[in-house]
This record gives structure tokens, sequence and C-alpha cells, in this order.
């Protein structure tokens, strides 16, 4: 038997970890930490995660320190652009969490009214390759300062005139007499991959861990809804079910002019959704969470 392991990068702590943790742990995958916290191992499956700062994953997937990471698309692209790795990793798929947007920011006395206001301008930001591109694609001609943190305070030192940083809640800029202007960058937590060709082995385990990733996202919006309708009402309403496959449509005993209707829906069901169900004559609906999903 081959005694081949995936090498996994995941964050250490911070803003991605929680949610790769559940990720795992949604795919059914338990990690054993080892002692010195840096190292872990999958029990179900020949996985070993190494658990890093979330800058530093990128460079170890790139060079093959391991084999695939998860980390925020706005980190893995800025390290893209600069093209600091002859051979980089490349992205598999978006996992859907730890979305933030790279947004430039600007004094709130500034009534701004467009980028080319920033022409001339200096601005700040530990995301310089993401700025430089887009203010490229701006068409507008501005330095861009280089920060490893707390950007949102350079205007207010006169080291800068806006700054270009991830935003969430704006509370921090807000605090910093900053207003969000424009949205340079959106990412959320993706996979990325080794440049190289996994060996046959390897590539069973990534393509096993593949397919439990896929079905925990598939499954995270899909629900299992369930109805009585006329019999008449059957044809309307499978057409309406959101993301829906051909529905089973059951006899309900004793009453021939209504059936049940059950369905997989694989888009999100609202209460909109619901009352519209109605409306084409659904009665006793039941939206149940679905766990696992495989095709
Ligand atoms: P480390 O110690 O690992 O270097 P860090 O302080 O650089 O951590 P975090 O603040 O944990 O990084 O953010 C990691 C990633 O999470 C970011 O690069 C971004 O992709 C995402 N992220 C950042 N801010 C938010 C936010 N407010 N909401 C959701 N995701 C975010
Ligand atoms: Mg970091």
């Amino acid at each position: 038997m081959s005694d081949e392991r995936l090498r996994l990068a995941i964050q250490k702590s911070g803003r991605l970890s929680d949610g790769s943790f559940e990720l795992l742990k949604s795919c059914g995958l338990t990690i054993s930490r080892g002692r010195d916290k840096l190292y872990g191992r999958v029990q179900e499956m020949p996985i070993d995660v190494m658990l890093l700062r979330d800058d530093d994953i990128p460079a170890f997937v790139a060079d093959n320190a391991c084999d695939i990471g998860i980390v925020g698309q706005n980190v893995f692209e800025e390290e893209l652009l600069s093209g600091i790795h002859d051979t980089p990793a490349n992205e598999v798929m978006e996992l859907g969490f730890a979305r933030c947007r790279l947004m430039l920011a600007a004094p709130k006395e500034w009534s701004f009214d467009g980028a080319t206001m920033l022409a001339g301008k200096r601005i700040a930001t530990s995301y310089p390759a993401l700025t430089k591109a887009w203010l490229e694609a701006e068409s507008v001609d501005s330095k861009v300062v280089m920060m490893k943190g707390s950007v949102e305070v350079a205007p207010r030192l006169k080291i800068a005139d806006a700054v270009c940083d991830i935003v969430s809640t704006g509370a921090t800029l807000d605090a910093n007499g900053l207003k969000p202007v424009a949205t340079v960058f959106e990412s959320q937590a993706i996979l990325i991959r080794n440049a190289l060709k996994f060996s046959p082995e390897k590539q069973a385990i990534f393509d096993a861990l593949l397919k439990r990733i896929n079905g925990v996202l598939r499954s995270r919006d899909a629900k299992y809804i369930m109805m009585n309708a006329p019999r008449s009402a059957v044809a309307a309403i499978t057409e309406f079910l959101p993301g829906a496959d051909a529905p089973t449509v059951l006899e309900l005993a004793g009453n021939p002019e209504k059936v049940a209707i059950h369905a997989v829906c694989g888009e999100s069901v609202f209460w909109d959704t619901l009352e519209e169900l109605k409306k084409l004559g659904a009665s006793a609906i039941l939206v149940l969470p679905i766990e696992k999903m495989m095709p």
C-alpha cells in the first residue's frame, strides 16, 4: 500500500481558519493536532495539515512544500500579479466563505467623483499589485505606497492621501475619518494547488477530497422540500421549484385529487418561494436541510 499523503496548508488562526476547519469538518474530516500545533493529521483520509500564517500559504503551495491550500483570493491574486513565483499555484475553486472586499477609501471631506480624482495622489495599501492593476484599468496615474499594516492611519499621518484596504463593516475606516469610494477586488476563500502533476496516489486522494468539498458546497444552499398539492398543479409547481430536478410525486391515501410532491431544491428556498407555492395550490409545505449530497 502507498504511504503517499496529500499536504494541505490552512491558516493557523485568523479570519480564514474557522471557515477552513468547518469545511473540513463538514467533509467528515477530523484533524489531530500535533503538540507544536503547526502540523496535524486528518484521521479519515491520508491528508497532512500544515497550520500557517495566511500570507505564507501561496508560497508554500507554489514551492511544493504543500500540495494544496486554502487562502484568501486577495492574498493569492496579489502574489500572482506581483509575479514573485516562477511557477505559481493554481486556483482550483471558490469556497464561499471569508468574503470581503478590497476597497479604495478617501478622506470623508472629499466629494469623490471618480477614479480620476486620484491622479497624482498617494495611496497606501498592503495590496500594491491589486491596487496598481485597478488604477491601470481606470487609466489613473497615482503613487502606491506599500504598508504592511495599519493602512487606515496613513492619511492622518500624511503618509498618503487615500488608502486601499480590506473592508467588511467600514467601522475602522470611519474611525479614521475615511469613507469607502470604490471596490478594487471582491474576495473569498479559495482552494489552490501546486502546478506540478500529482502522483496517481496523490491525485486519487485529491479527487476524493474535491468530491467531498463539492458535496458540502452543493448541499449548503440545497433543501429538501415536501408539500401536498392538487394533481392539476403538479406541472406548474415543478416548473417553479428553484433548481430542482424532476420531483417525486406520490399518491395520498384516500384522496385521488391530491398528491404529495417531494423535491431537492439546489438553490435557496425563501419565504417568498413558499408564498408562491401556496398561490399555486400547495399546502402543508415542509422545507428540510440537507446534510450531505453526492450526485
Ligand atoms: P495571519 O496571522 O495568518 O497572517 P492576518 O491577520 O494576515 O492573519 P486575517 O485578518 O486573519 O489575516 O485575514 C485573513 C484573510 O481573511 C484575509 O486575507 C481575507 O482574505 C479574509 N478577510 C479579511 N478580513 C475579512 C473580513 N472582515 N471578513 C471576512 N474575511 C476577511
Ligand atoms: Mg497575514
